[in-house]
């Protein structure tokens, strides 16, 4: 027989993603099964719970309470102190306290769950065919919060007060939607609108008359969780030539929204990898292999063999779509931000949209879409946004507060608290003043929400960056020091943080780029360098090419390929596509340039060196999108073809000499060789070239960790390749998981280098 031990008491303090995610529930339930009195509440360091019972029922509660957490929630560490016994009666949920200077992680926004899909299409629910249900472990979260604790009236929702169903669920300790912030139903939540030209209806009809707009090939501008997107018939090549023309957009790809893993599925070879993550609570958009014979508009995503595919995530997509996928982009003008409210969509998309499908429940703050590869079942982000933001990366140990603002294109900035890495949403490119706004609303909602303020500022090194400018200004204004990362490092250390490298090991990191500044003033992008978080040393590059007229080049691959030939000693023969390109006169003054060196941004991109490649065999001459011409070039390859150039390392430091390569380019070229066989020669080439380095900086200083990172390496022919060959030749090899390889990354990077390596705490 056992004898009850005395009543104890405990205090716990819950850290982690541990509010907006059924917690307080799940702590209610868990106390009553172990027949547990105290209370539970959230305040803004997470959540802090007190029980009360006989020893080994506290114990097993603990255990319980850390084994089986609610889908959402993400415990970080639990502390527990011993407090004396009280007379209570029962277990209850406290009111919500705010202390300042606390701050918990925000969860994201996160796709409907199987449980309200089944209510929303369940003709006998009271929510049968509501857009905005949700429940405790679902729907939006991050977009909605405009404060913590996390309780309704520091939401979007404050406006809308419940009908007394749903004040019943909110109470019900049993109900899924117990405490569940943004509960609603169609009698006392937000509700649809439509509109075209001066007409309106509203509710059901308002999705009627959208689910009719598009079928009729129209372009509707639909209110979503983190802003608004354009949507139109996917399948119909008039509709999408009209979205082209209207956004300014020739080629770049469009994100296309299927009903259903099984219609996706009929469009787009999709592996089990790619399915877990397409139908995963973050709904990210995947990339994924095109089939050839589907009925997708070819104006999709034009000289792409890939399609981003993505699955509904709000219950209003679920009831939109059928089985005609509908192409579904951001809404905004070129690259800038993401439109979110009402009246701003009214006015900035009118020239956009036929109709627009919209709702009374307001977006705080905008989340575009996260994108992602998947390879070997394993992510591979390309742009972290919603679904992922604002969790934070975790660093290998706690830092001082440091703003790290990023780099130019795909600005994300990141904010660090201990040893939390907050990523921000992706915001845009930066460079119209929009983006800046858009840029400081969200660090504003940052600061204030994870109640964190830099001692530092981080930036990039590149003089002409708005992030850059935007860093001193600010450090100026609160009096911080701010210090400049090299791009390349920068890269280096995102890759090392997300991977908890502590730092104390340098790593090998490859870093194949189009841009980054270096700190002999010209543009880095090819390198080879030996970094941990305090510094780095540049052991190998691609050569310098003299680059005339720097971002006309980026728009003109033709010019990369004359300037490539011109610094292998290769002349500008009639017979070759990118001289031909090329106007004469253009020509003349290139020439000019190139051999007087002015004008001339000597650089070692190999962004760059790719479009020379794409230009000399015309896959591509001028780009209309970022990466165009490397993106076709890849897509082209032909996998069957085993051939390769080869590219030498030579001397120490070492010197890539891409001579070889250019004269066997240009002898398959006119011996007739397909340009997919010469497309496949080269990435076999250049990821050699990769093993080659890697093997160099092995020699010099010992290390086998090897690190591919910068934009280069969102190829994934190249970045198979590469880990193929480096795996075979005995390398530990680390690839990009949580954040991108391409820019979206810098700031986690910059925020590392700061924070790990040059601050001191
Ligand atoms: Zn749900
Ligand atoms: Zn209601
Ligand atoms: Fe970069």
């Amino acid at each position: 027989m056992t004898i009850p031990s005395e009543p104890r008491r405990l205090r716990l303090r819950v850290r982690g993603v541990v509010q907006g995610v059924g917690f307080r529930p799940f702590v209610y339930a868990l106390a009553g099964r172990h027949g547990l009195t105290g209370l539970v509440g959230n305040d803004s360091d997470g959540v802090f719970v007190e029980v009360q019972g006989e020893g080994g029922a506290l114990a097993a509660f603990r255990r319980d309470l850390v084994a089986g957490p609610p889908p959402l929630a993400r415990i970080d560490g639990v502390d527990a102190v011993a407090l004396p016994p009280r007379d209570e009666a029962g277990f209850v949920i406290a009111q919500s306290e705010a202390r300042p200077g606390e701050s918990t992680p925000v969860p994201p926004d996160v796709a409907v769950c199987d449980d309200c899909l089944r209510e929303l299409f369940d003709p006998a629910d009271r929510r049968f065919r509501y857009p905005f249900i949700n429940c405790t472990g679902c729907g939006p979260r991050f977009t909605i919060i405009l404060d913590l604790p996390y309780d309704r009236p520091a939401t979007t929702m404050a406006g809308f007060r419940m009908c007394a169903d749903c004040e019943r669920e909110y109470h019900d300790p049993a109900s899924r939607r117990f405490h569940a912030q943004p509960n609603a139903c169609p009698r006392c939540g937000p509700a649809l609108r439509f509109l075209a030209g001066g007409n309106e209806a509203l509710g059901e009809d308002a999705l009627g008359r959208a689910r009719d707009a598009l079928a009729a090939g129209r372009v509707v501008a639909v209110k979503g969780v983190g802003g608004f997107h354009l949507a139109c018939d996917a399948t119909s090549d008039d509709a999408v030539a009209v979205l082209r023309q209207r956004k300014r957009r020739t080629d770049k790809p469009f994100a296309v929204l299927f009903a259903s893993l099984e219609v996706a599925r009929r469009h787009a070879m999709i592996d089990e990898g790619e399915a877990r993550v397409l139908t995963g609570r973050e709904r990210p958009i995947v990339l994924v292999r095109r089939r050839p014979d589907a009925g997708l508009s070819g104006l999709v995503a034009p000289g792409n063999d890939f399609v981003g595919a993505l699955l509904p995530y709000s219950p209003l997509h679920h009831l939109l779509v059928d089985d005609r996928p509908l192409v579904f982009t951001s809404a905004n003008l070129s690259d800038e931000p993401i439109v979110k409210d009402n009246e701003e969509a009214l006015s900035r998309l009118s020239r956009l949209a036929d109709a627009f499908l919209m709702h009374d429940r307001d977006i705080h703050v905008v989340c575009d879409d996260s994108v992602v590869r998947c390879l070997g079942g394993r992510e591979y982000p390309v742009r972290r946004s919603r679904g992922y933001a604002p969790l934070p990366v975790p660093l290998p140990r706690p830092a001082p507060p440091v703003l790290a603002v990023g780099g130019e294109l795909k600005a994300t900035f990141c904010l660090t608290r201990g040893d939390r890495a907050y990523v921000s949403q992706h915001i845009g490119d930066m460079g119209s003043p929009e983006t800046l706004a858009a840029f400081e609303r969200a660090f504003g909602h940052f600061e204030a929400l994870f109640r964190t303020s830099p001692a530092a500022v981080a930036c990039d090194a590149h003089p002409g960056y708005l992030s850059t400018r935007w860093a001193a200004e600010f450090a100026l204004s609160r009096g911080l020091p701010r210090i400049e990362v090299q791009h390349h490092h920068a890269h280096v250390a995102a890759l090392m943080a997300e991977h908890g490298l502590d730092g104390l090991h340098p790593v090998i990191g490859v870093c194949f780029d189009g841009t980054g500044y270096g700190p002999d003033g010209a543009i880095w992008g090819g390198e080879l360098l030996v970094a941990d978080y305090r510094g780095f040393e540049r052991l190998a590059h691609l050569p310098y090419v003299p680059l005339p007229g720097g971002d006309t080049a980026v728009r003109r691959p033709y010019r990369a390929g004359l300037a490539h030939l011109f610094a292998a000693g290769l002349p500008w023969d009639d017979d070759l596509p990118c001289v031909q390109a090329c106007p004469p006169a253009e020509r003349r003054v290139l020439a000019r340039q190139l051999e007087g060196g002015f004008n001339c941004v000597p650089t070692s991109s190999a962004g760059r060196l790719f479009d020379a490649v794409a230009a000399l065999i015309n896959v591509r001459q001028e780009v209309t999108y970022e990466a165009q011409a490397a993106i076709e070039l890849e897509a082209l390859a032909d996998a069957a073809d085993e051939g390769i150039y080869s590219i030498a390392l030579s001397g120490d430091p070492a010197i890539i000499d891409l001579g070889e390569m250019f004269r066997a380019i240009l002898m398959d070229l006119r011996g007739g060789v397909p340009r997919g066989v010469i497309a496949s020669r080269f990435h076999r080439g250049f990821a050699r070239l990769v093993v080659s380095m890697a093997e160099f900086a092995r020699r010099r200083t010992g290390l086998r960790v090897v690190g591919l990172t910068g934009g280069v390496f969102q190829n994934v022919r190249l970045l198979r390749l590469s880990a193929e060959g480096l795996s075979a030749a005995g390398f530990e090899v680390l690839v990009h998981e949580r954040v991108p390889a391409n820019d979206g990354g810098l700031a986690l990077g910059q925020a590392a280098v700061v924070g790990l390596g040059r601050v001191q705490g």
